[in-house]
């Protein structure tokens, strides 16, 4: 592996993990991963091959059939999280600057990330610490019945660009705390701060075969990760399109598929919650991260009586977002995640304009100079937008914010559930009984009244119609990576006495 800032260098090593030892590709080939800030490489890595796939699925394969980890005590499991969330925050200031390196979100966010993955690591440390079996009542006091969780066994973990890291790591760490063996697939786009990760995992002595990873091409290897009867549990988190390619492909193995999708995500502001908070938080909602966030605020649904003045002030602060290079301290946001993914928000913006949606501010690349060889784009907006058109209905997954107007409250609710997706929603009202009656009619898996953004490593967060079919986070983000058995035990055996053959 070659790198650019020697910063970092000692959190590498080379390409591919697999069965506890660092390979090279059996290919041979490399990746080149860019700074999207300026284009300049920032890395050079193994580009891994659909035999490396297999291998690192042979390797977890091992590692739970006849390693020790899927029957390593809990407590020493969780033992092996805790050290790898200590590690973690050694380690936060190379890791955050990997991320921002990689994906060009600014050092602030990727600071964060760092924080949450901590979190994620903790939390499921003490979860599965405290799980217990139960107990079941079959009203027989010669017959112990009892429920067990036990790992589900070889896991796939396959994770998108915009949180590398913090995606993995909703992953990895309740995998690890159930007992699972994995191959890890980062995106090809970012896989520097996984690898580092990986890294950061055999550090704390995790057991041979028990993580492997991959990293490259999910076209390429996609099909030597899902078309296999051995693996037990894939976990994906991507776009629907390739969701839907993993359950297809899964289903002739019966194999049990999580997806976590896209989002076309409401934000839903009432006359009410008029003021600079509201457009604050519409503000940050959509643009943070350029928009590249599944759960952001993409479609401003807002009471008519107020829309205009609301959409004038958005405009204003979103022409003063500083944009820049994610390791300057003075960027409030970074670039896209690549040129290939700005030419399709440039598609996307052209689309809207065609579609007859009012353009009020943004629609180009900034003018400034500095920006050039990133690949930057500015902060949208479009008013006077309908649920007909493209850019309300698809995720563009980028800075740009659709504008739709309502009267009444039913219409906002309706206009709210009018899509395809149910990832995250927004809520803005004074009125707390409306509010109350909004969250609970939002068909969506994360609902935020006067707030947006947060999430918990204690709460689910998945979605609901084609936002996807599972959980991460919270207990269900455990149980994803367990099967559950119950044993019933007849402490003073009898005969059946069923067939009376006398
Ligand atoms: P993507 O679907 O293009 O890729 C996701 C991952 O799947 C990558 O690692 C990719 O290499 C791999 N992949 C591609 N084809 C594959 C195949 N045939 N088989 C197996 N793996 C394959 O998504 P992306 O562009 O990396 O990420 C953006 C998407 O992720 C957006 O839709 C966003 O909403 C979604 N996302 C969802 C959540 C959530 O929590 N629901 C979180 C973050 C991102």
């Amino acid at each position: 592996m070659k790198l650019q800032d020697e910063s970092i260098g000692d959190l590498f090593d080379t390409g591919l993990f697999i069965d506890g030892t660092w390979v090279r590709s059996s290919s041979g080939d490399t990746r080149d991963c860019l700074n999207p800030a300026d284009g300049s490489v920032v890395a050079t890595v193994d580009e891994a091959a659909p035999e490396d796939a297999t291998r690192a699925i042979a390797a977890a394969r091992g590692a739970f059939d006849e390693g020790t980890w899927p029957r390593t005590p809990v407590a020493e499991r969780t033992a092996l999280l805790a050290t790898i969330a200590d590690l973690l925050e050694r380690d936060k200031e190379k890791l955050a600057r990997i991320e921002t390196l990689d994906t060009g979100k600014t050092l602030a966010e990727s600071r964060i990330d760092i924080d949450d993955v901590v979190s994620v690591c903790r939390y499921y440390a003490r979860l599965a610490a405290i799980e217990s079996d139960r107990l079941v009542d079959v009203g027989r006091p010669d017959v112990i019945s009892r429920v067990v969780h036990e790992p589900i066994g070889v896991c796939v973990l396959i994770a998108p660009w915009n949180y590398p890291l913090l995606q993995i790591s909703w992953k990895i760490a309740p995998a690890l705390a159930a007992g699972c063996t994995m191959v890890v697939k980062p995106s090809e786009v970012t896989p520097l701060s996984t690898i580092a990760f990986v890294k950061l995992i055999e550090e704390a002595g995790v057991p041979r075969g028990v993580v492997n990873l991959v990293q490259g091409s999910g076209a390429v290897l996609g099909s030597a990760l899902t078309d296999t009867p051995d693996v037990d549990f894939i976990s994906f988190t991507g776009g629907l399109v390739t969701g839907r390619v993993i359950l297809e492909t899964a289903a002739k193995h019966v194999t049990k598929v999580a997806v976590e999708l896209g989002g076309k995500n409401p934000h839903i502001v009432f006359a009410d919650a008029d003021g600079d908070d509201s457009v604050d938080q519409v503000l940050t909602g959509v643009f943070l991260h350029s928009g590249q966030v599944c759960s952001a605020g993409t479609r401003l649904i807002i009471e008519d009586s107020i829309a205009d003045r609301f959409v004038a002030a958005l405009a204003a602060r979103a022409e003063k977002i500083r944009m820049g290079d994610g390791l300057d301290p003075a960027s409030r946001t970074g670039p896209l995640v690549s040129m290939a993914h700005r030419e399709k928000i440039e598609r996307y913006v052209a689309l809207g304009v065609s579609e007859g949606a009012e353009l009020v501010t943004g629609g180009s690349r900034p003018p400034n100079p500095e920006l050039e060889r990133g690949s930057f784009y500015l902060p949208t907006i479009f008013d006077r937008c309908d649920r007909n058109m493209r850019i309300v209905r698809e995720e563009t997954f980028g800075p740009i914010l659709t504008v739709e107007r309502f009267t009444t409250e039913a219409e906002a609710l309706r206009l709210g559930n009018d899509t395809e997706y149910g990832l995250a929603a927004g809520v803005r009202t004074a009125d707390g009984a409306r509010g109350e009656r909004m969250v609970r009619g939002l068909r969506h898996g994360t609902v935020w009244l006067n707030d947006f953004g947060y999430y918990t490593a204690a709460a689910e967060w998945g979605g609901y119609k084609r936002s996807g079919n599972g959980r991460e986070l919270g207990p269900a983000g455990l149980s994803e990576y367990q099967e559950i058995k119950h044993i019933w035990h007849n402490t003073a055996p009898t005969a059946a006495g069923w067939f009376d053959n006398d």
